[in-house]
């Protein structure tokens, strides 16, 4: 791991100051995917390259000093606990539905004296209603295709923020879906770019959308009705 990470940092332009802070993340993370369902990722080395690496190659793609940002569908905090780490300005809201991955997150967060993190338990397409245009990004990582994510992130997002989905490379049905409900979502996307994950042969993708305007009220609708007709399609 600890070979991976000081390899692959550089490689993304970061700094080795983070590696102690990500290697104790991993541990813990490896610990408690032997009692519950946090990761199939279990090799140490491909926890540092295919979760760690990945969520911070963000970092020189997006630029994200500063920013406040919600992870929608955080899971076992990719790529939000990797991006607090290593960019200590950042502010990090850490959202997903199930309740026990957010209690480890808590604790994690808690056990690294991680002070920019804010661990939420809720419903994206619920807590978008309360928090509407409430962050400069929001970020989702392996949540649900383009089309319903749209829905579910860019009414968290500011005016001029921009809603950060990482993808495979495979998806460029799922972009020419997204477009018409992005544009009524009051978005536009602005860049697709594909990164090599450092260490690895693994080429993912950023989609990156910008807020040009505010979301009409009307969404996000309930979830029910999301996936049932995605935006647009
Ligand atoms: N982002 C993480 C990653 O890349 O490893 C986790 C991906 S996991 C496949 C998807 C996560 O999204 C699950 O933890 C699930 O509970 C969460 N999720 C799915 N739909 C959601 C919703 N509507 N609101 C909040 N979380 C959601």
């Amino acid at each position: 791991m600890r070979e991976t990470l000081s390899q692959g940092l550089p490689a993304l332009g970061l700094g080795t100051d983070a590696v102690p802070a990500l290697e104790a993340f991993s541990a813990l993370l490896l610990e408690r995917n032997q009692v519950m369902n946090l990761t199939a990722i279990t090799e140490p080395r491909d926890v540092a390259a295919l979760h760690l690496l990945d969520s911070l190659a963000l970092v020189s793609l997006a630029g994200l000093e500063r920013q406040s940002v919600v992870d929608v569908g955080t899971g076992a905090g990719f790529p939000g606990v990797p991006l607090a780490i290593a960019v200590p300005g950042l502010h990090v809201t850490l959202l997903d539905s199930l309740g026990k991955r957010v209690d480890f997150l808590q604790e994690s967060c808690g056990a690294l004296g991680l002070g920019n993190v804010r661990c939420v338990h809720g419903r994206a397409e619920e807590f978008a209603l309360k928090h509407r245009e409430g962050f400069d990004v929001a970020v989702s990582r392996a949540v649900a295709a383009l089309p319903v994510l749209c829905e579910l992130c860019l009414p968290m997002v500011k005016v001029g923020g921009r809603f950060l989905a990482m993808k495979s490379s495979h998806t460029e049905e799922e972009i020419s879906q997204a477009k018409e409900g992005i544009s009524l979502l009051g978005g536009r996307i602005t860049a697709v770019k594909d990164y090599g994950i450092p260490t690895t042969d693994v080429t993912h993708r950023l989609i990156v959308v910008e807020k040009l305007s505010p979301t009409p009220r009307k969404y996000p609708r309930r979830f029910a009705q999301i996936k049932k007709q995605p935006l647009g399609t």
